[in-house]
């Protein structure tokens, strides 16, 4: 099987894009070779050359991440290897939920992986801040919105933000319908993004899904995805209000993008 191209977007930060809702799969490899592959990819020839990529770098995979319980970011190989995948206890308690549905989605979309290791998730402690492994330190902001339990991952020392599904240039934000306020957890989820942008000064954004992006692009993001919520709440608040003319909407298709569990 051949490697998986990968793009290097800041020192030992690497990414590798599916061909599937443009998601992103990131590798982080300290400086000895150990990686920590987060979201490795959607088909399984893409998980499966992810592992190949690695291999042929002389790197070795570590650890795994999850950002979420979405079925999507749960996936992974034997290739890649039996490690810790960790994602917050709230994703693991919810992908523990959805498993059954996250397997008939997996098999719909992407048949032929390994469902025994679909969402088989390692739990961080209480409280973790961190990603616990060797390699750069990875900052854990977790928060709710998309996804209960959504984490993303702050990479101070290359100042990179991997998002999640949260700040794409592609995909409006998608809300978790099932909470007792949807779009006040995603505004909350934002504030926190946006605060640890600030603290650490993060100069590039990967996201889940669409392209990584520059400072202008999170700043872009941040007003876009803002102006969605206005609009959502708007269209929910008062009969009459325009609906969003936002173009990602354009993009997504389906059903309302609004209930898309990605
Ligand atoms: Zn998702």
């Amino acid at each position: 099987m051949r490697a998986r191209p990968l793009t290097e977007i800041a020192p030992g930060v690497w990414t590798a894009v599916a061909q599937t809702w443009t998601s992103l799969t990131t590798i982080v490899v300290a400086p000895g070779g150990s990686c920590l592959v987060v979201d490795p990819g959607i088909s399984v020839a893409e998980v499966e050359s992810l592992a190949v990529s690695v291999h042929e770098r002389g790197w070795r995979v570590v650890a795994g991440f999850s950002t979420h319980a979405h079925w999507d970011h749960l996936l992974w190989s034997s290739a890649l290897g039996d490690v810790p995948r960790w994602a917050t206890a709230r994703a693991v308690a919810h992908a523990v939920r959805i498993r059954r549905d996250a397997r008939v989605d997996a098999v719909n979309v992407a048949p032929g992986h390994e469902l025994e290791l679909l969402g088989r998730l390692t739990a961080l402690p209480d409280g973790a801040a961190e990603v616990p492994w060797a390699g750069p330190r990875t900052l854990v902001v977790d928060h709710d919105g998309h996804s209960r339990g959504h984490a993303a991952l702050v990479l101070p020392d290359t100042r990179v933000l991997l998002a999640g599904d949260m700040l794409s240039d592609l995909e409006i934000p998608l809300l978790d319908v099932d909470a007792a306020d949807p779009l006040g957890d995603y505004r909350t989820g934002l504030d926190r993004l946006e605060e640890a942008v600030r603290t650490y000064d993060v100069r590039v954004v990967v996201p889940g899904h669409g392209h990584v992006g520059d400072t202008g692009e999170l700043t872009r993001r941040f007003v876009a995805d803002r102006a969605y919520l206005d609009d959502l709440e708007g269209v929910a608040g008062t009969a009459g209000r325009p609906r969003s003319t936002d173009p990602r909407l354009t993009l997504v298709p389906g059903p309302p993008a609004v209930l898309a569990p990605y």
